[in-house]
């Protein structure tokens, strides 16, 4: 297990859609070493997420682990998970939602972000077992935000370029954002 370096927005392979991961490749042990990587790279990074294209690795994998933090409480918390080759249905039924966000590889810059407000996550997890699972609200902001990575794209391609700010400007509202 290891704290690997994050590639920061210039990086070509920040933007190049991930490759994907063989079922029966979830149980080796690079791929079990890769998510174990991820999970300590964003844990010391504080991020609310990280995907393998983050840290050099041309894998569709991502991880998320959003704690209750007094920053976004209105973002509910989601328990550490991992998704392997992710496909997201977007519920068209269900209104957008806004949100300021932030990535580790875009350091200090936040935006905000208007996203579909509800999304199906279909994946695999790290044991080879199929997930299914529903994402409303912020948290379907935050899923989305990961799996884009997996796509080739950032925030910033998505963010109202007016609101992108660096996020230590005095003034408050700009700390209301998670980082993934
Ligand atoms: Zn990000």
């Amino acid at each position: 297990m290891a704290v690997r370096p994050i590639l920061r927005m210039g990086n070509p392979g920040l933007r190049r859609p991930a490759s994907p991961v063989p079922v029966e490749a979830i149980s080796c042990r690079e791929v079990q070493i890769l998510i174990d990587d991820l999970v300590d790279t964003m844990r010391a990074a504080r991020g609310a997420g990280i995907a393998a294209p983050q840290i050099g690795c041309d894998k569709r994998i991502c991880i998320v682990e959003v704690d209750r933090n007094p920053r976004y409480p209105e973002l509910e918390p989601i328990g550490l998970s991992v998704w392997i080759n992710p496909e997201l249905e977007v519920r068209h039924d269900a209104a957008s939602v806004s949100m300021l966000e932030g990535c580790l590889s875009v350091p200090g810059i936040r935006g905000r972000v208007e996203r579909p407000g509800a999304v199906l996550l279909r994946a695999w997890d790290r044991d080879g077992q199929p997930v299914e699972a529903t994402f409303s609200g912020l948290s379907a902001c935050v899923v989305q935000h990961e799996v884009d990575h997996l796509n080739g794209i950032l925030f910033v391609d998505r963010a109202d370029t007016r609101t992108l700010a660096f996020h230590d400007r005095p003034g408050g509202e700009q700390d209301k954002a998670f980082h993934a």
